[in-house]
């Protein structure tokens, strides 16, 4: 047993500093992506659901590595251990921003802007002013900004949080609180939390429309939202059914594979201002 105990040790050992070694270079590899502008921004539509029309993006990021878009979740968490974090927000918050500026100067009827925010930037002292100075360098309305903020990191918020929250909001940016269900997060607090705007996560509409219980739940979330004077929109719509209840259940937005995938800029130019057919 002492002599398993010994070998278990040192495996441990070894793949806790195998562990270490990854991080160091995986952390090397996202400064020399930033630099070297290996990353990129896919877009993602949000349609309104009375005028059928794109009301808004999602900007999600990508890194390109050859041929292979690599997904958030192979990097964002690292990112995020390893401090480097900021700048990739920085980065994904800029580039969002020009983009929509872009799309502004093309002409296209103004649309919101929705960017994924870190728990971790968050917490960050510098975040409000960084995000206020991309706001001037684009000359883009602050109202067009929304920060999606997931509601677990608004649950655990701790005083810092909050300020930064209420500050962003002073500055005329939207939060939206991102994977709404599944945070915990009580009505009470839903309340005074400076945000325009709920995500349902797309776990809760995997069940529309076939199971009741999703159905109703997916219904009280949004009358919930309206009560509190929020928007609500339903993430992870993939099939014509889902958007058709949550038009009738009085949601206000739907994104999801159904209305697009993620896909790049040239081809959201394509879908502004054509109604979705359905
Ligand atoms: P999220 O913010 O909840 O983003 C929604 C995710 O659902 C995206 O995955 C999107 O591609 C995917 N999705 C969209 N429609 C559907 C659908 O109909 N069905 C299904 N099954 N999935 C759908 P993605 O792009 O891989 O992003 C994953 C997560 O990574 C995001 O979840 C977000 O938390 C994070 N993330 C993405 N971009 C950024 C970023 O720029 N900054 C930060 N901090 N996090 C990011
Ligand atoms: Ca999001
Ligand atoms: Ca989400
Ligand atoms: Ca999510």
């Amino acid at each position: 047993a002492k002599q398993n105990g010994r070998n278990g040790i040192s495996f441990y050992r070894a793949s806790l500093s195998a562990q270490a070694s990854r991080f160091v270079t995986i952390g090397a590899a996202i400064r020399r992506a930033l630099q070297a502008d290996e990353f990129e921004l896919v877009y993602q539509p949000q349609y309104c659901l009375r005028t059928r029309r794109v009301a808004g993006v999602e900007a999600l990021v990508r890194w390109r590595q050859g041929g292979r878009l690599v997904p958030p979740s192979e990097f964002i968490g690292y990112a995020e251990e390893l401090g480097l974090i900021d700048a990739l927000g920085e980065w994904v918050l800029r580039g969002a921003c020009r983009q929509l500026s872009r799309w502004m100067a093309e002409g296209v009827p103004p649309l919101r802007m929705a960017v994924n925010l870190s728990p971790r930037q968050l917490g960050s002292p510098g975040l409000v002013a960084m995000v206020r100075q991309v706001l001037a360098e684009v000359d883009v309305a602050p109202d067009l900004l929304e920060l999606e903020i997931t509601e677990g990191a608004l649950v655990s918020s701790e005083p810092e949080i909050a300020i930064a929250l209420e500050a962003l909001r002073a500055s005329g940016v939207g939060i939206a609180i991102d994977d709404f269900g599944t945070g915990y997060s009580s009505l009470a607090y839903l309340r005074h939390l400076p945000a325009g705007l709920i995500k349902i996560d797309k776990s809760f509409l995997a069940g529309v429309p076939d199971e009741k219980s999703a159905r109703e739940v997916v219904a009280a979330i949004v009358a919930m939202a309206h009560a509190l004077h929020l928007g609500v929109v339903a993430e992870g719509v993939e099939h014509e059914a889902q958007a058709d209840f949550l038009a009738r259940a009085g949601c206000d937005f739907a994104q999801g594979w159904f209305y697009g995938r993620p896909m790049a800029p040239e081809r959201i130019a394509a879908l502004l201002g054509s109604p979705r057919q359905a």
